[in-house]
């Protein structure tokens, strides 16, 4: 969004409390950019126009794209009733004009992922083709880059702690080195902590955070995987040449519900699932434990634009943050600068939420 604004002739400064930038959920993100599970159909547009927001960016920086790890990503499933389930979404992703096909698990052991063990040789397996994972703290330096290219300013370290206005409309902030800046509009875009910069203006804003890990895995040889893989033990994708990024929604569940389940006794959780679908990876050792919290509004559904009741304040709060900050911040700074609500967005306002 900064680059955006920038881009569109504002004068823009980005503070982070963080020394660095892409120290927050950016930074413990499986980072799968999709609209493979979003429902419903205004939610998966906005998703899937995210997904090709990725694709229109490399486009307007001549191909430059290192963060973007093309592929595609592999999904099958355990048994009868999970695999109609597993139909009955590629058919509805089919009919919304998405990518995806059907490969045997034969085929793709001979052609693309030779380490993969699948249920049997004949299993069907959802193939979606177009899908990505991003380097995130690269492509969010990348960014930054671009930004500070048309004249933002960094301020990193620095803690927005207090939001002045003037007349109703948002004036200065106070930043935690005790700098006074005025300003014309400030986005809270401060993801799991957007509900605490909000309060700074006696604004609720409901979130619903919900805990995730994941580990790396480090490995001598060249990692055994080509591309994000969805199985029903576990997720995998690469993370560079010699290492592997592992999640799976049941094992966050357990971290979220059972306050004796640490990180740490998952970790080994995780390492064995991911052994059973990647026997190549008896080799490989955890490098890092990571866990985050995802910033969800309170209803699911991502929370963009202006908040009516203090103009000049506006949010940018959501889950997929990866798939869909792209878009975000072009349509964001779009309005910021022109007024201009794009219809795509419009379902997402923050006002749906009562303030004050
Ligand atoms: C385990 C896990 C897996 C995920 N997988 C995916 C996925 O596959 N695909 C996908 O699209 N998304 C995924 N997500 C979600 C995605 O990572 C997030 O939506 C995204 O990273 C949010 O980015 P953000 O910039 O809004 O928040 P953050 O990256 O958290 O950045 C917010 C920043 O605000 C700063 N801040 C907070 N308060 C203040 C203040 N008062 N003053 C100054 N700075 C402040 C913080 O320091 C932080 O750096 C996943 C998340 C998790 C946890």
């Amino acid at each position: 969004m900064a680059f955006r604004l920038a881009q569109g002739g504002a004068r823009v400064w980005i503070i982070d409390k963080k020394s660095q930038p892409a120290r927050g959920t950016t930074s413990i993100s499986f980072a799968w950019v999709n609209a493979n599970e979003k429902t419903p159909r205004d939610y998966f547009e906005l998703n899937y126009t995210g997904l090709k927001e990725h694709f229109r960016l490399l486009e307007e920086l001549s191909g430059r794209r290192s963060w973007l790890k093309l592929g595609g990503n592999l999904e099958w499933a355990e048994d009868e009733a999970a695999q109609d389930k597993l139909c009955y979404k590629v058919n509805r992703l089919h009919s919304w004009g998405y990518t995806v096909q059907w490969r045997e698990a034969a085929w793709l052991n001979e052609f693309m992922e030779p380490h993969v063990v699948f249920p049997s040789p004949d299993t069907s397996v959802a193939f979606f083709s177009e899908e990505v994972w991003v380097d995130a703290p690269q492509l969010t330096n990348a960014l930054i880059d671009l930004a500070r290219k048309h004249g933002a300013q960094l301020g990193l370290g620095v803690a927005v702690e207090s939001i002045e206005t003037k007349g109703g409309r948002v004036a200065a902030l106070r930043l935690s080195n005790g700098e006074r800046l005025p300003i014309d509009a400030v986005v809270n875009a401060a993801g799991a902590e957007a509900d605490h910069v909000a309060a700074l203006l006696g604004l609720p804003l409901p979130l619903k955070l919900s805990k995730g890990l994941l580990i790396r895995l480090a490995m001598k040889e060249e990692a055994p995987l080509g591309r994000i893989v969805h199985s029903p033990l576990i997720n995998l994708r690469p993370a560079g040449s010699r290492h592997l990024l592992v999640h799976h929604r049941s094992v966050d569940e357990k971290l979220e519900n059972d306050s004796r389940e640490t990180a740490g006794s998952l970790c080994q959780e995780l390492l064995e699932r991911a052994r059973q679908v990647v026997p190549a990876l008896n080799a490989a050792s955890v490098e890092d434990i990571l866990v985050g919290d995802r910033p969800v509004p309170k209803d699911g559904r991502s929370c963009v634009g202006a908040v009516s009741a203090v103009p000049g304040y506006y949010e940018a709060v959501t889950h997929s943050g990866v798939t869909l900050g792209l878009l975000i911040g072009r349509l964001l700074a779009q309005e910021i600068l022109t007024g201009e609500v794009e219809a795509l967005i419009s379902p997402f306002r923050p006002d749906r939420f009562a303030r004050r």
